[in-house]
């Protein structure tokens, strides 16, 4: 699943995914209701009202971005939309709306209503079939709403990547099980922190993490890579092996091998910016 995912990022997501068909396996089938679709992994609120509302025909809601944002304006409400008792207060009103014929195409349509109309700025409200009974609109304040906390910027982190060739293959490791992006490989990394010199760095996270000693060469230069919550920057340096390349992979790493371009196993979003700075085909 992992490498048929590689690339996509998210790779949670994935694990999930298969956590949560193995589940619903064991139980004879994808469950129809939305707390039993909850109960799976992965799945959270809104996936459960999309698959018991599309799916099943069940009146649920399903509220994504878009539905939040409509819903708030539809309510003139400053309220934050995130918060528990506004959210039970939305997800009333969509049941309150919506027939109970094809709840799905119902919740569909208001998501999409939200993707090209209602939209964040600028709302196409002259052709909205709301507009009568929206009371942002009524106020103007419709790009106001929805009234959400601002989000708190990713927070900055920093790293250092070698590329390891030998004999036109590269050296990928595989994050452990459990780690972020775990089950995914990569060129070898390592954090750094505060004055750490990323070649120092560099040198021992391939002693401590991959069980060679390397020489570190030239800089190919940096990647920048956005996380849910974190912004790394990582330097990519090309290093050399001082003997024989034999990894013992070790802290952080469940496996390291020697691959040939082309060839590469599951290999993390991340790992595909490195490498393709090393000029290197995943
Ligand atoms: S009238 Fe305007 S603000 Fe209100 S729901 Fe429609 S597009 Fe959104």
């Amino acid at each position: 699943v992992l490498a048929a995912w590689a690339g996509l990022g998210y790779s949670r997501r994935a694990r999930s995914l298969l956590a949560a068909a193995r589940a619903a396996a064991g139980q004879g089938g994808l469950p129809s209701t939305e707390p039993e679709l909850r109960a799976l992994p992965g799945i959270g609120p809104y996936t459960a009202g999309a698959i018991a509302s599309i799916a099943f025909g069940q009146r649920e809601a399903a509220i994504d971005g878009n539905v939040e944002r409509v819903m708030s304006r539809l309510r003139g409400s400053s309220d934050d939309p995130t918060r528990p008792a506004i959210r039970r207060a939305i997800r009333a009103d969509i049941l309150d709306l919506q027939p109970a014929e094809r709840p799905g195409d119902f919740n569909q349509a208001l998501m999409e209503l939200g993707a090209t109309v209602c939209s964040p700025r600028a709302p196409a409200c002259g052709r909205c079939p709301w507009r009568d009974p929206c009371r942002a609109r009524a106020l103007s304040i419709q790009e106001d709403l929805p009234n959400k906390p601002k989000k708190k910027p990713p927070v900055p982190e920093s790293g250092v990547a070698g590329i390891l060739r030998v004999d036109g293959r590269v050296l990928l490791a595989r994050r452990e099980a459990g780690a972020r992006l775990g089950g995914l490989w990569e060129p070898p990394r390592a954090p750094i922190q505060g004055d750490d010199d990323p070649m120092v760095a560099l040198e021992r996270a391939f002693i401590e993490q991959i069980g060679v000693p390397v020489r570190v060469g030239a800089r190919l230069g940096k990647v920048v890579h956005i996380f849910t919550h974190r912004k790394l920057t990582l330097e990519v340096f090309e290093v050399e092996p001082r003997g024989a390349c034999e990894p013992a992979p070790a802290r952080g790493y469940d496996g390291a091998m020697l691959v040939t371009p082309g060839r590469a196993p599951a290999v993390s979003k991340l790992a595909r910016k490195v490498l393709a700075l090393a000029k290197i085909a995943p």
